[in-house]
């Protein structure tokens, strides 16, 4: 059985959890010493000792759990995982549909109603993501609820809590089938090659699939791009399909090129045409001030943090840096795509960093495109934190 904790939560998280707020953080409760269990049920009630809502008891980098339901009568249970499951697939039917894109977030965490888990879709596999030890105690539920509402080739999963955050080396693999990998996804026709059994990352970050369509669909054409923190060069692939004129793909990992090789070629697409280069971004920066190379478009899709040997990049101290450097190699007129992943500040703070960089080069920038999380990575709009993408299209006067 799973251990249920009554808990007694501030005056001012009462109120927070009544208008919906999902997260448990530390500051609501009034006492965490009971807490030791992962996994633990969390019945949370006002000082008065009034129920108001339930939850679990899973510490990630966020806070301590998440709220489950606000109804005292719900059980916390597999048929509880299946109703919510079979909602978040409702919102997805579009997706479903559409055969020019297979891969998709399926289930976003506190936003589909289960915070702490994601799901994502890759044609026919499921890709479970848990975030702390208490939510990976709901896995058989959560695998016989997914298994119950949906045909499932095969599941993998990634383990996203251990002590220091980083992943864990293991065995992907959970249930169905094996999965052959490479496995060719595609993404509004564009293919990409994923692994669901290699490390952390799978090779496409899917939630920048509206910011690589716009790419391709309305500034690549005829245009030289340089694409910096290119990991998989799945920016570059958008941009060579859309008719750029050459891509450049910057990234540090000696694993991007062979990568970045294997994006193009799954797409027909001849990568010696292109430039891939295996340097600090830092660097190239320099080497292309010196050479007084420039770009039509420039991609600025940098970690929230990063440590190379010569230098360390946080994106919340450095972004108006990186975004100078950027301004300083792209041609009058041209395009800076800035994009941060960084959930600790919002947009509004994201276009101060931006505004600041243009003032000091003294020169002048529009803002002709905005996105956040697409529709597949659902938000509450109680918990509007829960969307930390910020991607920005500046255009260069
Ligand atoms: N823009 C990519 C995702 C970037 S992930 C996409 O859309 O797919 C972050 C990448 O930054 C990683 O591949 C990492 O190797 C790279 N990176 C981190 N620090 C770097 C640096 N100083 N110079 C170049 N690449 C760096």
């Amino acid at each position: 059985m799973r251990q249920e904790i009554s808990i007694t939560v501030t005056d001012k998280a009462k109120a927070e959890f009544q208008r919906g707020f999902p997260l448990i953080t530390k500051e609501a409760l009034e006492d965490v010493e009971g807490l030791a269990t992962e996994g633990a049920i969390l019945e949370l009630n006002d000082r008065q000792g009034r129920f108001l809502a339930k939850g679990y008891y899973g510490k990630q980098n966020k806070g301590y759990g998440w709220v489950l339901t606000r109804n005292k009568d719900e059980a916390i249970n597999q048929a509880f995982i299946e109703r919510t499951l079979k909602e978040a697939f409702g919102h997805r039917q579009g997706f479903f549909d559409d055969p020019s894109t297979t891969a998709f977030r399926l289930f976003n965490g506190e936003g589909d109603g289960f915070g702490g888990l994601t799901i994502d879709y890759y044609d026919g596999f499921y890709l479970l993501s848990w975030y702390s030890e208490g939510v990976y105690t709901f896995k058989d539920e959560v695998i016989s609820a997914l298994q119950n509402v949906a045909d499932c080739r095969g599941i993998y999963q990634k383990k996203r809590f251990d002590t220091k955050g980083q992943y864990i080396e293991e065995d992907d693999f959970v249930a169905g089938e094996r999965g052959e990998f490479p496995l060719i996804v595609k993404e509004n026709g564009i293919n990409f090659a994923v692994y669901l059994n290699d490390g952390a990352m799978t090779g496409i970050f899917l939630d920048q699939r509206d910011v690589r369509n716009a790419l391709k669909e309305k500034y690549a054409r005829g245009k030289t791009v340089l694409n910096t923190f290119s990991y998989t060069g799945a920016f570059s692939v958008a941009a060579a399909i859309g008719g750029a004129a050459k891509t450049t793909s910057v990234d540090l990992a000696k694993r991007s090129n062979s990568k970045t090789i294997e994006q193009f070629s799954v797409n027909g697409i001849d990568y010696e045409s292109q430039d891939i280069l295996v340097m600090d971004v830092f660097n190239y920066f320099k080497y292309a001030k010196r050479k007084e190379l420039k770009f039509d478009v420039v991609v600025l899709d940098p970690p929230s943090f990063a440590r190379s040997k010569k230098y360390t990049f946080s994106t919340s101290k450095d972004y108006t840096n990186l975004m100078k450097e950027a301004i300083a190699i792209t041609e009058q007129k041209g395009l800076i795509v800035a994009s941060t992943n960084s959930a600790s500040f919002g947009m509004k703070k994201f276009k101060g960093f931006i505004e600041k960089a243009f003032k000091e080069e003294g020169r002048k920038y529009r803002i002709v495109e905005e996105f956040t999380l697409p529709a597949d990575f659902r938000v509450r709009k109680e918990f509007k934190e829960g969307d930390y993408l910020k991607v920005l299209f500046v255009s260069l006067d």
